[in-house]
């Protein structure tokens, strides 16, 4: 019943963003986004608020906030790879 349930709620998302409308109602979506303005910023500030979520239990937990990995001693706040990783963004070599 579940799956059925499921099923048809795709269906309808797909209809609509085949016509470009917005998946959680019927206005338009922005331009290459599946949501319209107020379902889009919604959806934002709920991904927003799990990353948050996300970081300060990791935090807590001594693991690396970004990726999740657990903290060995002497290493700063986040893991030396997302450091790596940071130092090569700020480069300009990976995006
Ligand atoms: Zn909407
Ligand atoms: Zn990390």
């Amino acid at each position: 019943m579940k799956i059925s349930i499921e099923s048809s709620i795709t269906r309808y998302r797909n209809r609509h963003k085949v016509k470009g409308l917005c998946q959680d109602c019927s206005k338009l979506a922005l331009v290459c986004r599946s949501r319209c303005e107020i379902h889009n910023e919604r959806n934002n500030h709920y991904t927003r608020e799990a990353c948050r979520k996300t970081y300060v239990q990791r935090k807590a937990e001594g693991r690396c906030p970004k990726c999740g990995v657990p903290l060995v001693e002497g290493e700063g706040v986040i893991c030396v790879n997302c450091i790596i990783l940071k130092k090569l963004s700020a480069q300009g070599r990976i995006k």
